[in-house]
């Protein structure tokens, strides 16, 4: 060939598909391109149609977490349940949520969902008693969140995806705060397992994404859907998510031990009138959490008795008080104040969510450190 310009050399680098002999690499190489050669691939790579080398592997890593056969990965955990649900529901019908959803999901299906014209109920009891009261002909889909936030109420996962069975319905839950390490829901009968990734997958309040997971059926139901919403997850951090993933066994098996720990100091101490943790036996919730969890993850929440809750987090020296969670740090939050701050005093006191409670997501710390913190605030 002609020589060519500088200009032209500038752009035109050689196909690296060829070039780049990348010596055995323990680590996947983070492929940036937005544009991929066609002429003899079989599909057609590129990062909205979820397909890249990186979207793909940590997809398939996340579904071999929850021993489902297909995953699909996205740029947030709010892409990912939006995106599931309205694969599976169209105008006309209708889909049964269970009571004490993460804030984003309930914004959804209170104020968005209609304008798409699907009707839901939210029963007071997450039973499968008062899930078969809701049911209707046109209802299509069942969606629970268990361990729920920020109350850690446990909704039984089996009976559920039987009912969906029943019923034939979607099953879908949100197991962010159990992570694939503490319950594996598809293994149970759900259909579908939704994780904000922004939370333990990350593991490191550093990154933003979300995944699902599911049989291949399924997901190839949802990737057209994703493919037109675009809620798409960009190279870099899905090289991160990746690496994250490596850690998640150690982290969280740590902090079910820390929680443990710190719920049990909690629950003893005379300044905390309730702690509410699936793994304490007053709980309420121990017996079907014991069943279905491996362990009982990281989440806890408390109330204090008389201390003002503002003042507490203020006198905490390394507790944090910070939004978010599932993070190495330990952080503290006000659902009132953070969360569920748009709720009226009468939905809130309705979802049994007082001023004065507070929610930890215990990090990896060692645990003496975080009771002492705990300790010296509580005065
Ligand atoms: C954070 C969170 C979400 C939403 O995830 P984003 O990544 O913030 O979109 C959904 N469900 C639960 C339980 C969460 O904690």
């Amino acid at each position: 060939m002609k020589k060519i310009e500088k200009e032209t050399l500038a752009i035109h680098d050689a196909d690296h598909s060829q070039t780049y002999k990348i010596p055995a690499s323990l680590n996947p190489p983070i492929i940036t391109s937005t544009s991929f050669g066609y002429l003899d691939e079989e599909q057609v790579v590129y990062p909205r149609y979820f397909n890249t080398p990186n979207q793909a592997s940590v997809a398939a890593k996340i579904a071999s977490l929850e021993e489902a056969e297909e995953g699909l990965i996205f740029s947030s955990g709010m892409a990912a349940i939006t995106t599931t649900l309205l694969t599976f529901l169209k105008a006309g019908d209708h889909a049964i949520f269970q009571r004490g959803l993460y804030g984003g999901t309930y914004n959804f299906i209170a104020n968005e969902i209609q304008k798409f014209g699907i009707s839901v109920s939210v029963p007071e009891e997450n039973s499968v008693e008062a899930f078969e009261n809701e049911i209707l002909p046109e209802t299509k889909l069942i969606f629970i969140e268990t361990p729920s936030n920020p109350l850690l109420k446990i909704t039984d996962i089996e009976a559920t995806a039987s009912f969906a069975r029943r019923h034939n319905l979607i099953s879908a839950i949100d197991s962010t705060f159990a992570s694939p390490v503490n319950q594996n829901p598809f293994r149970m009968g759900i259909d579908l397992v939704i994780h904000s990734a922004t939370k333990y997958l990350g593991g490191h309040s550093d990154i933003c994404a979300g995944a699902v997971a599911g049989s291949k059926r399924h997901i190839d139901r949802i990737r057209p859907m994703a493919l037109s919403f675009g809620g798409s997850l960009d190279a870099r951090t899905c090289y991160l998510l990746e690496r994250s993933i490596k850690t998640l066994f150690v982290r969280v098996l740590r902090q079910n031990e820390n929680s443990e720990a710190v719920a049990g100091y909690l629950d003893r101490h005379p300044g905390v009138s309730k702690v509410f943790y699936p793994g304490l036996v007053s709980s309420g919730s121990y017996e079907i959490a014991s069943r279905q969890m491996k362990g009982f993850g990281g989440m806890l929440s408390f109330e204090l008795k008389k201390a003002d809750p503002v003042a507490f987090q203020k006198r905490l020296k390394l507790i944090r008080p910070a939004v978010s969670l599932g993070g190495v740090e330990t952080i503290i939050c006000s659902p009132v104040m953070t969360s569920h701050r748009h709720l009226s005093k009468e939905e809130r006191e309705k979802e049994g969510i007082t001023e004065g409670l507070l929610r930890l997501s215990v990090g990896i710390e060692n645990k003496k450190d975080l009771i002492e913190d705990l300790e010296q605030a509580l005065l």
